[in-house]
């Protein structure tokens, strides 16, 4: 699949999102919030739902969270419009309240269809109900900062997913803030393991999964995200577990 043709797939979900009503979250919706960033990416981030700020603009991070989510790309020298930013629920959840069951299984087609046009190498979920589709029955506290290979049934079979805690937990608990920015520099590390796990594949095989991304502009360290083909990923890598007693409030 070429970009074009990744980016008017994209937009294709885009669309059907906006006249969503699978669930009861399009009640109280100001405007629907599909995701965004390039077609042409190795990296795809995933939160909870969209919050106040995000609901007004139909964009996913923004306000004081999205800026933090900018500030801990721009501590791999990453930036926002080189990967994929989504949400597990597309429509906000009213009174920032968690998503629930049954709306995150409604909305669940969406995500999976984006992720399967994507095809990411490295899926970086923000928050417990992100990583509970990629990585079932694990504990944000004791995961956090590390990467294994995604689950099948989470849209992303051949891709590994990063475990970290929500932005907005930091911004309600100032001592998790440190350890974002601790974790974050674990995810450029994560997707050089996903890259030679799928040339490894691909050695053995398997057909390429498509596209190049788009060329990264910054530096060398830490690893940019960079022009590479996307070939299948069967693994099982797990970086080493911190422990980390924090609360279980909604966001983390
Ligand atoms: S949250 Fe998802 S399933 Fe529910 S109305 Fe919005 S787009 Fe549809």
């Amino acid at each position: 699949m070429r970009d074009a043709e990744r980016q008017a797939a994209l937009d294709g979900i885009g669309a059907e999102v906006a006249a969503c009503t699978r669930c009861r979250l399009h009640e109280g919706r100001t405007r629907t919030v599909p995701g965004e960033g390039t077609a042409a990416t190795e990296v795809v981030f995933v939160g909870e739902g969209p919050g106040f700020n995000e609901d007004r603009q139909g964009r996913p991070f923004v306000g004081q969270a999205g800026s933090l989510l900018d500030e801990l790309l721009a501590s791999v020298l990453w930036s926002r419009d080189e990967v994929f930013v989504t949400n597990v629920v597309k429509c906000r959840p009213p009174g920032n309240r968690d998503p629930e069951p049954d709306e995150i299984a409604a909305c669940a087609q969406y995500l999976t269809r984006q992720l399967e046009v994507l095809d990411p190498a490295l899926v970086v979920t923000l928050g417990r109900f992100s990583m509970a589709r990629f990585r079932t029955g694990a504990r944000i506290g004791q995961v956090h900062g590390t990467f294994r290979a995604a689950e099948a049934a989470s849209g992303a079979p051949r891709a590994l997913t990063f475990s970290m805690y929500h932005p907005a937990a930091a911004l309600r608990q100032a001592s998790l803030k440190q350890t974002l920015f601790t974790d974050m520099q674990g995810v450029p590390t994560a997707l050089t393991e996903a890259r030679a796990l799928r040339a490894a594949d691909q050695a053995r095989g398997e057909p390429p999964a498509a596209i190049a991304p788009a060329p990264s502009p910054v530096a060398p360290e830490p690893p940019a995200i960079r022009p590479d083909s996307k070939p299948a990923t069967d693994v099982t890598a797990d970086a080493g577990v911190e422990s980390d007693p924090t609360s279980q409030l909604g966001l983390f």
